[in-house]
């Protein structure tokens, strides 16, 4: 969910809290991926014909490619939610993480406004 569609559907500390369940998540099937990849290749040494040995193959590939997937997917929305939350803090009056949507994002970023104060500031998207 994109940020300031977030804010507005649910407020910024639970796009937050989701971005960062959305991210664990991604590392919890990266570890998966990382076990499928391990069975796989034990698998493999127990050779019994050629259909198994490309059985094993395949899993293997599937489960490192969804790995490498997810565990980039896991980085991306670990760091995004983090580089999103270190703007979320008012400079006027030091809130953290209460404001609203003031406009619909633009190319420079997500127009806010504190829920405090009314001060305004941008947050890169
Ligand atoms: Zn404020």
């Amino acid at each position: 969910m994109r940020l300031a569609e977030g804010i507005q559907k649910h407020g910024f500390r639970k796009w937050y809290e989701r971005q960062l369940l959305r991210s664990h998540a991604c590392m919890a099937l990266t570890f998966l991926c990382g076990i499928g990849v391990v069975a796989a290749f034990e698998g493999m040494t127990r050779f019994r014909d050629w259909t198994d040995q490309a059985n094993n193959i395949i899993a293997v590939l599937i489960c490192a490619g969804i790995g490498i997937w997810s565990l980039r997917r896991y980085l991306y929305l670990l760091n995004h939610a983090e580089m999103v939350a270190n703007q979320a803090e008012c400079a006027s009056c030091g809130t953290y993480g209460r404001l609203r949507l003031v406009h619909a994002p633009t190319r420079e970023g997500v127009h806010v406004c504190c829920a405090q104060c009314d001060h305004r500031w941008r947050i890169d998207d």
